[in-house]
């Protein structure tokens, strides 16, 4: 059953103030944040040093701090990485978010990052669509590109995603595109494949 609650939250979207204007709220957005980085990883909780270690790679400000506008409120930050956090990491789930980052903020390089005893590498397609088609009555078969649902060698899962981010339509050619394995146990990152744009 679904049920809804009325709670008006106007006064906290942007484009319902009075005085909004979408471009120049776009050209204020922009300073709020000198983006270059975005990091696409697993939401495994074990590799929350995946972000740190791609800023100390690329030279990036992680996590930053946050800045205050003149009346004390939390504007904008000095981080210029964003992460994206999804299972396996794979690039699928990241494209609308590089959009909008760089829509909003301008972004440089995209890293995707998969990592040592990833989840996703239990498992494999037609296992997840068999077990979804029996334990719960649904068919996932068509709802994700097969590629994308798990991870069965970590060269083939990296070259796909970087060439996905690199051909989605949603992300300029002036963006670099890197795909590393991030080992759970020492920390350590090992590039896999690199697309520098032209
Ligand atoms: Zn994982």
């Amino acid at each position: 059953m679904l049920t809804t609650t009325h709670v008006n939250f106007d006064h906290a979207t942007f484009s319902k103030q009075p005085d909004y204007s979408e471009k120049d709220m776009r050209k204020e957005f922009a300073g709020l944040m000198p983006l270059r980085t975005i990091v696409i990883y697993c939401y495994d909780p074990r590799v929350k040093g995946i972000p740190a270690a791609v800023a100390r790679e690329f030279g990036d400000t992680y996590p930053g701090e946050v800045i205050l506008d003149a009346d004390g409120n939390e504007a904008g930050t000095s981080a210029s990485m964003l992460e994206v956090v999804v299972a396996g990491g794979r690039a699928m789930d990241g494209l609308r978010s590089i959009s909008v980052g760089q829509h909003l903020f301008g972004v440089e390089n995209i890293v995707v990052v998969h990592h040592t005893h990833c989840g996703a590498t239990s498992f494999t397609p037609d296992g997840i669509i068999d077990a979804f088609a029996h334990e719960h009555g649904k068919d996932i078969s068509n709802a994700y590109p097969r590629e994308s649902i798990s991870i069965a060698d970590f060269n083939d899962s990296l070259q796909h995603d970087v060439a996905l981010v690199r051909n989605a339509p949603g992300v300029p050619n002036s963006v670099n595109v890197y795909g590393y394995v991030y080992d759970i146990d020492t920390g350590e990152l090992t590039k896999a494949v690199e697309d520098i744009a032209d």
